[in-house]
């Protein structure tokens, strides 16, 4: 597997919207429903979750997915953080796959930090196919002042619910 060269994810240069609303169609195209489980959908696309300790993070710090020649790929996630948490890093790697790959049309990696435009469109994906736009509209209207119920709705993170509000002029 390490023999494997991997090409490093290029953007696509969609915008948000775009982006945004292609990842909602997504996430209805493979069935995923508000707060379901995300491991179920990795499985369906050919992928695995290997949950990693800090000391294997440290010795593998460059990948967060690997893609390799058959379409197959690998999420390595931290042991040690929460599921709200592991739930947007999963839908972000989910996002390199359905993004970036078909562009690279090779076996393919995405680090794990950065804050480049490569990672920006994953984190759009991952808020379009957690939170879509409508759903998030209708949660947010029954759970006014309450944005905690709002990502308990959608198992993410207040912290991702809270800028999703504020992305679509909620808050
Ligand atoms: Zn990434």
């Amino acid at each position: 597997m390490s023999k494997q060269s991997f090409r490093e994810a290029k953007p696509c240069h969609a915008s948000k919207a775009t982006i945004e609303s292609f990842a909602a169609d997504f996430a209805s195209k493979v069935g995923y429903r508000s707060g379901a489980a995300l491991e179920a959908v990795v499985a369906q696309l050919g992928g695995k979750i290997i949950y990693q300790t800090l000391a294997d993070l440290s010795r593998s710090p460059e990948a967060s997915i690997r893609v390799f020649g058959n379409g197959k790929f690998e999420i390595y996630l931290p042991d040690y953080t929460n599921a709200e948490r592991d739930r947007f890093s999963i839908a972000h790697e989910i996002g390199h796959y359905i993004l970036h790959y078909p562009l690279a049309n090779q076996p393919m990696t995405a680090a794990r930090f950065g804050s480049t435009r490569v990672e920006w469109e994953a984190n759009w994906f991952a808020a379009g196919f957690l939170m879509p736009e409508a759903a998030f509209r209708k949660e947010f209207a029954r759970h006014p002042k309450n944005i905690a119920g709002v990502a308990r709705h959608f198992r993410v993170s207040t912290a991702a619910a809270t800028a999703r509000a504020k992305a679509l002029g909620l808050l």
